[in-house]
């Protein structure tokens, strides 16, 4: 059985991206996007352990001590309003992270029909780097869509993003990635 690591990106004293039309907050998105992928009852042979982040500190320290196969990190992206589009990060020294990167980006991108912005190598010091690097199993960042930029919640396109990143973990197992 495969032990997944899910982390809503942000807590509730550090909410992330804010789209203020919409009043609608990072962390609450993806902590939503979090617990429906955490309830799916359709994923299979997998342990799912919904992981909150208490400090960025000890986030890693704190995932590796649950002994993950995969780790996964939601977000939203944000920049000036006008943007929008997928994107996947992973770390630029693992090869698994870069396909586990490669099959979600395809998934969201097929699902949610927003401009394919591409998988993100990261390096140490950019953002994202501190999960992304300091964490032991394969370990992407998952940016399905730009919140600040979103005329209408359902552009969210919560149950698109569900069930592309079930397609994708179940692609991720199968394919013994
Ligand atoms: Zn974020």
């Amino acid at each position: 059985m495969k032990r997944i690591v899910l982390v809503p990106g942000h807590s509730s004293f550090d909410p992330g991206a804010i789209n203020k039309n919409l009043n609608l907050k990072e962390y609450d998105c993806v902590l939503e996007m979090a617990l429906k992928l955490f309830k799916s009852d359709d994923l299979g042979n997998v342990d799912m352990i919904l992981k909150r982040r208490n400090s960025y500190q000890t986030l890693a320290e704190e995932i590796n001590s649950l002994n993950p196969d995969y780790i996964f990190e939601l977000h939203l992206n944000a920049a000036n309003g006008k943007a929008q589009g997928t994107e996947v990060l992973y770390c630029s020294s693992s090869k698994k992270g870069k396909n586990i990167a490669e099959i979600l980006q395809n998934n969201l991108v097929k699902a949610l029909s927003y401009p394919d912005r591409g998988i993100k190598s990261i390096k140490i010091g950019d953002r994202g780097s501190n999960i992304l690097w300091k964490t032991k199993a394969p370990c992407v960042i998952v940016e399905s869509c730009f919140i600040d930029s979103l005329k209408f919640r359902e552009d969210l396109k919560m149950k698109e993003t569900i069930s592309a990143l079930k397609e994708g973990i179940r692609e991720i197992i199968d394919r013994q990635v």
